[in-house]
């Protein structure tokens, strides 16, 4: 059986006896085993971490930045390596877990940039002969705590900033998806940069808690559901670190009634059941205005019907969900859907699914006629279901998106550029999209979502990433001669 270790100081290191199967969702086998780190193996991974400061720290902007573009070379030449293993823990769709790569390529692409990014500022002469500069400095040993759903993009959104900016890091990986980051360890090693600098920690609570508290950790950067996201956020934050944390989601999609409803049917399919719906970005309810709805919900079932699910080895449109409990969760809240008196336009429950074995499967399944007391409204689901709400106008629509207490991405589809520029201004979610339903920022600007989607003040790369990575300081010199002699006890002034 495939044991998946940490890798710390550069070397893949041995650990105790607590592991969690990892299993392969299209066929339900068991792949391997993680790890799961004990106290002393996380403090050991932060001991490597703190060690290797200094001289990272210390190293040329000129040298971090070759070992940059050295790390991006490889993975742009080998992304298919990490594509596959990514299909084989998560389940997504190939091309899906190539797109992840890519999306989190163009991160380590902006790190490259450091130089620029992280440049301060140069007065000569702010007061007679006294000059003032500004620098950005590394912090030290920063963790990242990611979440199952993009095993790899989710960690490049932060890990290459936080080392191109001079700091270390400690990733601590899904325990349902471990590999993607071992294998990124061993292309940092392959791209010459030296050890301790990346090191990652598997593990489930006790190492998540372990980097938490630990007094060398100086800031934490975490992707995840809502109440956890909260906890790590609080738990963070009393003990002294910089934190930011992002939690779950609840995406609507509108569609007013001068949309191409063709477009608008197709940008709901995409979206809604992309990455068989386990994305913080994926639309999960819509909100049909006036009287489109009916011709709308047929469009979208009717493309709902032609999507082929099964292995993402096997070309398929949409794979399984992660587990076999996140499926039975899954397909729990469509029971409970129905029961609520929803209606089901299209089942997944029954899907027959294109993969061998015993796979986590959950086919598109659509709602029309929801209202926002319904558990498959009120709850982010993480699966392929789509739910239509009816709505009678743009600002019942908009107070619906605004009442929800997630704020991460949103969409309007409309030709009206008056209401989308008006729905721009008015909506209280961190991205959006006119008529792009998964809108994603790209790398040199910020990923992240307001009220209980981030908990925190920065978002996600771009400049607010290297912002979170790095510290300012300001310097006032002055190179002393005879003439500045002389007894003041009155607070510096400028002259
Ligand atoms: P999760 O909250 O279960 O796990 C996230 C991380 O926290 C994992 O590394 C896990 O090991 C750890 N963890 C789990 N339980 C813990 C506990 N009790 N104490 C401490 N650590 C714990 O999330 P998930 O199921 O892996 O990922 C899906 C969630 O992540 C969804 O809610 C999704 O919306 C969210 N997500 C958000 C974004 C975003 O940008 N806002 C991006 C991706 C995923």
């Amino acid at each position: 059986m495939n044991t998946i270790k940490h890798w710390i100081n550069g070397t893949h290191v041995p650990a105790g006896d607590r592991t969690a199967p990892v299993t392969n969702p299209a066929t339900g086998k068991v792949t391997g085993q993680v790890v799961l780190a004990s106290v002393a193996e996380s403090n050991a991974a932060v001991a490597a971490a703190k060690a290797a400061f200094p001289a990272w720290r210390d190293t040329s902007l000129a040298r971090r930045t070759q070992i940059l573009f050295a790390f991006r070379e490889l993975l742009n030449t080998r992304k298919d390596e990490l594509a596959a293993i990514i299909t084989s823990e998560h389940g997504k769709v190939l091309d899906d877990a190539l797109g992840e790569v890519t999306r989190g390529q163009e991160v380590v692409e902006f790190a490259c940039g450091i130089p620029h990014l992280i440049k301060g500022s140069f007065t000569a002469n702010a007061s007679t002969n006294v000059d003032v500069h500004s620098v950005r400095q590394a912090l030290g040993p920063v963790a990242i705590i990611s979440p199952f759903n993009f095993p790899a993009m989710v960690p490049m959104w932060f890990f290459p900033l936080a080392i191109a900016a001079g700091n270390t890091v400690v990733i601590k990986p899904s325990e349902k998806d471990p590999t993607a980051a071992n294998w990124m360890a061993e292309l940092w090693k392959e791209a010459g940069l030296p050890d301790g600098i990346f090191n990652v920690l598997h593990g489930d609570k006790v190492a998540v808690d372990a980097l938490l508290t630990h007094p060398d950790i100086k800031a934490v950067s975490f992707v995840g559901s809502t109440p956890i996201a909260k906890y790590v956020y609080e738990t963070a934050n009393a003990n002294g670190k910089r934190v930011q944390a992002l939690g779950g989601a609840k995406n609507h999609m509108i569609v007013l009634p001068d949309a191409d409803l063709d477009l608008a049917a197709d940008a709901a399919i995409n979206a809604g059941f992309g990455s068989a719906g386990e994305r913080c970005m994926a639309i999960s309810a819509l909100l049909a205005v006036g009287d489109i709805a009916d011709e709308l919900v047929r469009k979208i079932a009717g493309r709902a019907t032609s999507i082929r699910t099964g292995d993402g080895l096997r070309g398929c449109d949409m794979g399984p969900l992660v587990t076999a409990q996140h499926r039975d969760k899954v397909a729990g809240y469509i029971d409970a859907g129905e029961a609520a008196g929803a209606t089901l336009v299209v089942d997944g429950r029954t899907i027959a699914a294109d993969a061998e074995g015993e796979g986590f499967f959950v086919g598109p399944t659509l709602f029309d006629n929801v209202t926002t007391d319904m558990s498959i409204y009120t709850d982010e689901i993480f699966g392929p279901v789509l739910s239509v709400v009816r709505v009678d106008s743009y600002d019942q629509a908009l107070e619906t998106i605004n009442s929800n207490p997630y704020g991460n991405g949103t969409a309007i589809f409309t030709n009206d550029g008056g209401a989308a520029r008006r729905f721009e201004n008015e909506v209280e979610v961190g991205m959006v999209g006119i008529n792009v339903p998964v809108p994603v920022p790209m790398a040199y600007y910020s990923f992240g979502g307001w009220k209980n989607s981030l908990f925190g003040d920065t978002h996600a790369h771009g400049t607010e990433g290297v912002g979170f990575f790095t510290r300012g300081k300001a310097v006032t010199s002055r190179w002393l001669d005879p003439s500045h002699g002389g007894i003041n006890l009155g607070f510096p002034q400028n002259a």
